[in-house]
């Protein structure tokens, strides 16, 4: 069977059949006339960071362990996030995955469970990991920029801020070092924009559909799957980043 009679078999299979039809070819310019909506959110004043201690100001972090990391994460006071948290959630998969997958981070139903990506939105990462004939934890690892929920008065989920991100970013950044992966995939604005030191009013539209490097791993920008939940007709495009990706890993 032809490979591209086999995908379009695992996605009719996954239910995603006629929406993730690939219709050109990988790599051809992208439409890069809609852009992601923001997720619904109200802004929160970042907190100052000098009102919370920090545990980066020691130069830990680089040269710490998987379990000590997780530790640290875990009982970290570094921004004001650590306030209204139940579980921090540093990230699930396999330490030496091949893809390492980078949301924004954890929303309610995460920060209850302590693992990122649960509910629809991690439903529908899941299929498209499959797609790539990944699984959840196999040769794969799932994390974000912003280990802890952030929450907006209203008690719903909201982008972490621009200072969130920074005080955070440290773990991200020592995950990345200690799982070396083959190819990075930024899910969504905020990840995609704090991977490559963008600002936030950067358009996706404007970085997908290109290879980006982070520190000099190939890196792809795609829809978070919370927003292709809201949009399932952009799932075709993100179908089109996924098979960058996977180029960009076979190239390798
Ligand atoms: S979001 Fe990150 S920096 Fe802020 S408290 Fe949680 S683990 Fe620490």
């Amino acid at each position: 069977m032809a490979i591209d009679q086999l995908k379009a078999r695992r996605l009719e299979q996954m239910g995603l059949g006629p929406v993730w039809v690939l219709r050109m070819p990988v790599g051809h310019a992208l439409d890069a006339s809609r852009s992601e909506s923001a997720a619904p959110s109200v802004h929160v004043p970042a907190p100052r960071s000098e009102d919370y201690s920090s545990a980066h100001a020691n130069g830990a972090i680089p040269a710490m362990d998987w379990d000590t990391l997780e530790s640290t994460i875990r009982s970290c006071t570094s921004c004001g996030l650590c306030q209204g948290r139940t579980h921090a959630v540093p990230g699930i998969g396999d330490r030496q995955a091949r893809w390492l997958f980078i949301g924004e981070g954890p929303g309610r139903h995460e920060d209850l469970q302590g693992e990122p990506f649960v509910g629809p939105a991690g439903k529908l990462l899941d299929n498209m990991m499959r797609a790539l004939g990944l699984a959840r934890g196999k040769h794969t690892y799932i994390a974000n920029i912003v280990k802890c929920r952030p929450v907006g008065d209203d008690g719903r989920d909201r982008p972490p801020s621009a200072d969130e991100a920074a005080a955070c970013m440290p773990y991200l950044e020592r995950q990345i070092a200690l799982i070396k992966p083959d190819v990075i995939i930024a899910l969504g604005k905020t990840a995609a924009a704090s991977l490559l030191g963008v600002g936030e009013d950067t358009a996706l539209s404007g970085l997908r559909g290109k290879p980006h490097s982070y520190a000099g791993i190939p890196l792809v920008v795609t829809y978070h799957p919370a927003y292709l939940l809201r949009k399932p007709a952009d799932k075709a495009k993100s179908w089109q980043d996924l098979c960058l990706a996977q180029r960009l890993y076979d190239e390798r």
